[in-house]
């Protein structure tokens, strides 16, 4: 696992109700820089979201941000840009902002490390996905749905993944009926809580990503009513509108035969590693050797078939083994509760 240094510098374009939030848990985290983009002003309206604070009304996002977070950790380096990147302007500011190689001179493609896509509309999302493939910069989009009780994080590496215009968007579907979420005259539903848990998923598969450690999910959904967070992989597609997808995958098939070559290189010196290998894994007397947590999932320790839990859960207290034990030892006040009432029986008996 690699450690947070300054040259790790995610650029996080769009802080609104899941940016922000995302902004400060990487800045507690102690990232090395944070680029940050931004045109929105704050508005007594987003008070029902995490982050900016009433007396920060009528400030742009990037200072209103810039304050708080500065404030949080000043050892993080922040840079921001107040500016929409769906204009010409925006979007060449944004472009070289990625291009700068000022803390990543020898960096490939981009000078940053990862883009957070946060942005709340579809050409904003189209931007950032042009932007990237014509870098070749891996980034991740987060989104939360109109009804606010959905939302997903996606990661997008230009040729190896589907990009933004490759597919039609994933939406996690909540099932609500729309009718009881949205009225006239009133606006789109937005809940912190949803955005909070968007933002978690986002900036936990960040840290995954920079610092090298556990699986990164391709893409993650989030279904708030049934607490069900589906997951899948999608491929490019050769077809895609987007040129410069077209290049990146064109590299990406160019560059299999290395890939393979190291993956084998890799597997081959971890088959070296591993001298755990079962003795006499094939017997004639079909022995075969049980791992000790398997006999725990299958409910060997006797406790029946309602101890049995779904993949992926262990309990955190000891067995219930333990607990069924603990009534024996109140057996001799039954012993005495029963020759109470002997006795009371031979009283009876006596009269
Ligand atoms: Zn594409």
């Amino acid at each position: 696992m690699r450690e947070f240094g300054s040259s790790l510098l995610p650029l996080l374009s769009g802080i609104g109700g899941v940016g922000s939030v995302a902004a400060e848990m990487l800045t507690r985290c102690g990232i090395g820089r944070l680029l940050l983009y931004d045109y929105d002003k704050v508005e007594l309206a987003n008070m029902n979201r995490l982050f900016f604070r009433p007396e920060q009304v009528g400030m742009t996002k990037t200072d209103a941000a810039v304050q708080t977070l500065a404030d949080i950790n000043p050892d993080v380096v922040l840079e921001s840009y107040t500016m929409n990147i769906t204009t010409v302007q925006g979007f060449e500011t944004f472009m070289s902002s990625l291009k700068s190689k000022t803390f990543h001179p020898t960096k490939e493609g981009s000078g940053v490390d990862l883009v957070l896509s946060c942005v709340d509309n579809y050409e904003a999302r189209m931007a950032v996905n042009q932007a990237c493939n014509e870098l070749n910069q891996t980034w991740m989009e987060s989104g939360v749905s109109e009804d606010a009780v959905s939302g997903h994080i996606q990661l997008l590496i230009p040729g190896e993944t589907a990009c933004f215009a490759c597919a039609p968007p994933l939406v996690v579907a909540s099932g609500v009926d729309e009718r009881t979420l949205k009225r006239e005259g009133v606006c789109a539903a937005s809940l912190p809580t949803t955005m909070g848990v968007v933002a978690g998923l986002l900036v936990q598969n960040t840290l995954k990503l920079l610092l090298q450690f556990g699986h990164v999910s391709p893409y993650l959904g989030y279904n708030s009513l049934k607490d069900y967070f589906p997951t899948m992989e999608m491929r490019p597609n050769p077809q895609c509108s987007n040129a410069a997808c077209l290049e990146r995958q064109k590299e990406y098939i160019l560059a299999k035969p290395a890939r393979d070559a190291a993956a084998k290189t890799k597997m081959e010196a971890e088959a070296l590693l591993d001298i755990e290998l079962p003795l006499h894994a094939d017997n004639e007397w079909s022995i075969s050797v049980v791992d000790d947590s398997e006999l725990e999932r299958s409910g060997a320790s006797g406790s029946g078939p309602a101890d049995t839990l779904p993949e992926g859960l262990t309990r955190e207290l000891p067995s219930a083994d333990e607990f069924q034990k603990l009534p024996a030892a109140d057996t001799t006040t039954t012993a005495i509760d029963d020759l109470e009432e002997l006795r009371k029986q031979l009283d009876a008996l006596n009269t």
